[in-house]
């Protein structure tokens, strides 16, 4: 091998402030990377991945999801990571774009709504003892995901489902 860059990189062992499940969507990348940097997350695990946490809510198959659990799995085990950031974004094209939604930005965050529930119960029923937050990523800032709060709670009684039909 020949040295073509230099760099000096912590080498020390971490843990991680969070494992971050995200799509690879260029257009986002500076918005959550600020985002978590006033998280006061400077140790991220990052998972990148087309449609983020759609591998998790409607992978295309199950080896997709499979796949994406072991790497928050790894990301707990290897780094102690207690907290895990799942994220969809406005306009993903693994979604069929907004175009998917005829333009209407709400039905389309409604849609993603479901899903980042949906990939949040699938975290916690897999890692209860860890912190699952669902995000919405727009083009004007980072969504919160409302109802997510409940998550634990509403999954280990099993009303997680009903919870989110009548939302
Ligand atoms: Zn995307």
């Amino acid at each position: 091998m020949r040295k073509i860059f230099h760099f000096d990189s912590p080498a020390g062992p971490y843990v991680a402030d969070a494992a971050v499940l995200c799509c690879f969507d260029h257009r986002i990348s500076t918005a959550v990377r600020k985002f978590l940097k006033k998280q006061g997350i400077e140790r991220a695990d990052m998972i990148i991945v087309a449609g983020g946490a759609k591998t998790l809510a409607s992978p295309r198959n199950d080896f997709e999801q499979d796949f994406i659990l072991e790497q928050v799995r790894m990301s707990i085990r290897l780094h102690q990571t207690r907290r895990v950031m799942v994220m969809s974004h406005s306009d993903c094209a693994t979604y069929g774009g907004l175009a998917h939604f005829k333009g209407d930005k709400t039905a389309e965050a409604e849609h993603h709504r479901g899903e980042l529930l949906r990939a949040g119960e699938l975290l916690t029923s897999n890692f209860p003892d860890i912190s699952v937050e669902p995000y919405f990523v727009k083009f004007d800032g980072i969504w919160e995901v409302k109802g997510a709060d409940h998550l634990k709670s509403a999954t280990q009684t099993g009303a997680a489902d009903h919870d989110h039909k009548i939302a």
